[in-house]
């Protein structure tokens, strides 16, 4: 006791007897209990009743005006490592942490911490955690079917009359979640990655949550400790680990599987941007937002348009307009090559949009490369580009597709409108023929006319050509005669 207080004060003070040390992390609720002990009281509730307070409600901030009437050296230390409540949240160890990450009902000891000093850390109460950290240790709130007696003068006896020490530990790995936490209760820096760096721990640990509830996707999470606990524990890892490591995360999650039941698939999408509302960090709530919409253009269930467009290509897939975008042509002609090729592409289920496989737009590719301009086609046939344009017009010859507006074509129909200009009786006699290019300028005919005089009214007819020249340079034609 110290030796400053006169006796007449301590006579004035609410208690006789109390724990003039202040343990590390130690909230004023198990200060008290402490006291209980140290006064003989015959149980917990009845020694804060005594003290004028109710034992039933264990007011934490009605117990530390108590506490600061005495004489105590770190009492800062014992208030700081209460939570106390102010609004909706609890402020404890410089934290703000909201209600549901703190717990008065479902308490929770390590044995093990128990074993080495009987009192209780203000971590014990903080529902996420899960294993002591310095112990590797689950934390416990009794034996089988034999809860702890809090009321009990001392800490970690059980109904039963069960001491818990050391022999009650149940060996369970503390997660870096654990860490995290109890470290935050007592450095600034717990050396989070920069995307949570200056974060609170109320967000990092909402956040985590609101990773472990996409994970599940049951969109009715009854708020339970054990509930928060786990979501918790699931979403923290991936949460530190970024944007990609929440994808991939995600990714693998039960119902966000292509053959997955999809019964509640959309009512559970819907309801996503509403629960991340509880992040209130813009930042890292895109970061979670962008990872579930990646990771489900990942497993094909979204399209990437719009907003998602950005993550086209992350099933491997792509969408036609951006497909399009990469082979230097318009949507229109793109539909039009993946019909001409029979391309059977993929739609996606929800949206009926047309996604392409990275071979699809590779057989593309492919047929585009292989295709012929106006000038290859000039150079095959011995005519100018004009001439070739003059016999797309009259139908002639078909061109295949457009591309950045320009003609192209196919070898397919070079040969197709070659074969039927050569089409010719070879034994046919005729009189008077002249080479092609003779007759046209002494008749002063387009070239795409005299083809349509050969191929359609027959008033011209080829009796020669010369294989090792261009098409047009080595036909000789001759007028058919006017039967009478
Ligand atoms: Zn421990």
């Amino acid at each position: 006791m110290p030796s400053t207080v006169s006796a007449s004060a301590i006579e004035a003070l609410p208690m006789p007897i109390w724990p003039a040390e202040i343990y590390p992390l130690e909230p004023v609720q198990g200060w008290f209990q402490r006291a209980a002990k140290r006064n003989y009281a015959l149980s917990a509730d009845a020694f804060v009743d005594s003290l004028g307070l109710s034992g039933r409600d264990w007011d934490y901030d009605e117990m530390l005006k108590v506490v600061h009437q005495l004489p105590i050296d770190g009492l800062d230390a014992l208030e700081a490592s209460t939570p106390k409540r102010c609004d909706n949240i609890y402020e404890i160890c410089g934290h703000k942490l909201s209600l549901r990450f703190i717990t008065k009902s479902s308490r929770r000891v390590c044995p093990m911490c128990l074993d080495e000093r009987r009192y209780v850390r203000t971590w014990f109460d903080v529902v996420p955690v899960a294993s002591c950290p310095h112990h590797d240790v689950a934390l416990i709130d009794g034996l089988p079917s034999d809860p702890l007696d809090w009321r009990h003068p001392e800490i970690g006896w059980t109904k039963s009359g069960t001491k818990i020490g050391a022999e009650h530990a149940k060996m369970q790995i503390a997660s870096e979640l654990d860490h995290y936490i109890v470290r935050s209760f007592i450095a600034d820096d717990v050396g989070l990655p920069d995307h949570l760096k200056d974060l609170s721990l109320n967000t990092v640990l909402t956040a985590s949550v609101c990773v472990g509830k996409l994970f599940r996707g049951d969109e009715k999470h009854t708020p339970t400790h054990e509930n928060v606990r786990s979501l918790c524990q699931i979403g923290f890892d991936s949460l530190v680990g970024g944007g990609d490591t929440i994808t991939d995360f995600l990714s693998g999650a039960a119902w966000l599987q292509r053959d997955s039941d999809k019964g509640r698939y959309k009512v559970r999408c819907n309801d996503v941007p509403n629960m991340l509302q509880a992040i209130e960090d813009d930042g890292l709530r895109s970061l979670i937002t962008d990872a579930f919409a990646r990771a489900r253009v990942r497993n094909g269930l979204a399209t990437p348009s719009g907003r998602l467009s950005k993550y086209d290509g992350e099933d491997d897939r792509r969408n036609l307009k951006s497909a399009a975008r990469s082979l230097d042509v318009t949507s229109h002609t793109l539909g039009v090559l993946i019909r001409k090729l029979g391309i059977d592409s993929y739609r996606c289920q929800y949206t009926r949009a047309f996604r392409l496989s990275r071979e699809q737009i590779h057989l593309v590719q492919n047929y585009i490369n292989n295709s012929l301009c106006p000038d290859d086609v000039s150079r095959l046939l011995g005519c100018t580009t004009y001439d070739v344009h003059s016999l797309v017009k009259r139908r002639l010859l078909n061109m295949d597709f457009q591309m950045r507006g320009v003609f192209r074509y196919n070898q397919s129909d070079i040969n197709h409108f070659s074969t039927l200009l050569l089409s010719y009786d070879a034994d046919r006699c005729v009189n008077g023929s002249q080479p092609l290019r003779e007759f046209l300028m002494s008749r002063g005919v387009p070239l795409a006319e005299a083809c349509s005089r050969i191929l359609r009214d027959k008033s011209l007819l080829v009796v020669e050509h010369d294989p090792l020249l261009p098409l047009f340079a080595g036909l000789k034609v001759a007028e058919a005669e006017v039967v009478a």
